[in-house]
């Protein structure tokens, strides 16, 4: 048998780039955040995770401009022998103090975060507990532990109850959810959730990648925006949305973070982030505690355009925050809207099985604070055209 014989007959994406609906690895010619160029056609993002728009802001530029003149242009190095800068360990006091734990370890990607904090704390008798609707990189970080999986329904306690009852008493547990749904949308109910984590012994990680920046006092995340932050044992966060760069972190108290930090083979084997991204972040950091207005923004954004959707007739799930899925259900139709949407001008990112359950498949829209009303209003208005025309509405 040919190992090969898999990629000889993996047809679907010929197939659907023949179809002219193949949706995936597009090439942005330019961006400016809120409008692309694609193959020529300027086109209304609403598919990106940049939810305050810092990818353009001067002072993100800047900085991360004087920090390539300054430091190069990488580390050539992990974080545990060569790779670690001064900045780093100043970005790292600043997002542990911004989460309001006592410290925390950077990664170069959320996922290596995910990969490696997860992997080095589920050892060998170990369970995590991990909701259906998490990250994948959430998944991997545990299949990379030495522990057992168990998976709960998405957001039902009374399925995490009964994984939390039947954990053998030896067993360490870690509970991980999201702190907002990366396809969903919705908010983990994290009260609930540490209610039945402190009756049953189990620490929770909570992966703050679509909440900070956006949830929260200043975008502090979703453990401030109940006010329960000292009730979540882990946070962790990416860079690669409202922080406008690369990489990611997680926070906690100190003697887990210097474990972290010692074991996690994702740091330890792999290059730190370059400074101009710490530098990134470090701005975003700051424009997120003086620039208040660009939160509220979003959140008029994400209103208006939630409602604008459920009064046309579409199906916005349990969405509660930026991320707007359109359920359309679907697969072909999915991809027809998408389609649809993106010759008449606009960005969605459709989401199929196994991204999804089946027949759940959608179109996953989210905004910046950035985006201005006309875009929106054309936004809304392409959407009311292509929904009649689709019999989506
Ligand atoms: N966690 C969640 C919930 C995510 O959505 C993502 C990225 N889509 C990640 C982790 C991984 O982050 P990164 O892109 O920095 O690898």
């Amino acid at each position: 048998m040919d190992l090969f014989e898999k990629a000889h007959q993996f047809t679907r994406v010929s197939e659907a780039k023949a179809g002219g609906y193949y949706p995936y690895f597009l090439p942005l010619e330019d961006t400016e955040g809120t409008e692309v160029t694609i193959y020529g056609k300027r086109i209304i993002m609403i598919g990106s995770n940049n939810y305050l728009g810092l990818t353009t802001h001067p002072k993100v530029r800047e900085a991360a401009i004087a920090a390539i003149k300054r430091y190069g242009t990488s580390c050539t190095g992990s974080r545990f022998v060569n790779g670690t800068l001064k900045l780093h360990l100043e970005c790292e006091e600043q997002l542990a103090a911004f989460v309001g734990k006592e410290a925390a370890c950077i990664f170069s990607t959320g996922m290596q975060a995910n990969l490696g904090a997860i992997s080095c704390l589920i050892g060998k008798d170990d369970i995590a507990i991990v909701d259906k609707d998490d990250h994948a990189s959430i998944v991997d970080g545990v299949r990379l532990g030495f522990g057992e999986m168990r998976r709960f329904v998405h957001s039902d306690m009374a399925s995490l109850e009964r994984q939390l009852k039947s954990a053998p008493d030896k067993s360490g547990i870690l509970v991980v959810v999201d702190g907002v749904y990366s396809m969903g949308g919705d908010i983990a109910p994290l009260p609930q959730i540490i209610e039945l984590c402190q009756k049953y012994g189990a620490r929770l990680y909570c992966d703050d990648a679509h909440s900070l920046g956006v949830l929260g006092p200043q975008g502090r995340g979703t453990a401030a925006h109940f006010g329960v932050t000292d009730k979540v044992d882990l946070i962790m966060g990416t860079f690669s949305k409202s922080f406008a760069s690369l990489g990611g972190f997680v926070a906690g108290d100190a003697d887990v973070m210097s474990w972290i930090q010692h074991s996690a083979r994702s740091m330890i084997f792999s290059a730190s982030m370059p400074a101009s991204q710490v530098a990134a972040v470090m701005a975003a950091l700051e424009i997120m505690q003086c620039e208040p207005e660009r939160i509220e923004r979003l959140w008029a954004i994400t209103k208006k355009m939630r409602e604008g959707y459920q009064s046309m007739g579409y199906n916005t799930g349990l969405s509660e925050t930026p991320v707007i899925p359109i359920v359309i259900g679907d697969e072909q139709k999915t991809f027809a809207a998408w389609k649809t949407l993106f010759e008449a001008g606009i960005y969605t990112n459709p989401v199929i099985p196994p991204g999804v359950p089946p027949n759940k498949s959608l179109l996953r829209t989210s905004y910046m604070a950035t985006h201005t009303d006309e875009q929106l209003d054309r936004v809304l208005g392409t959407f009311y055209e292509v929904g009649k025309a689709l019999e989506l509405i």
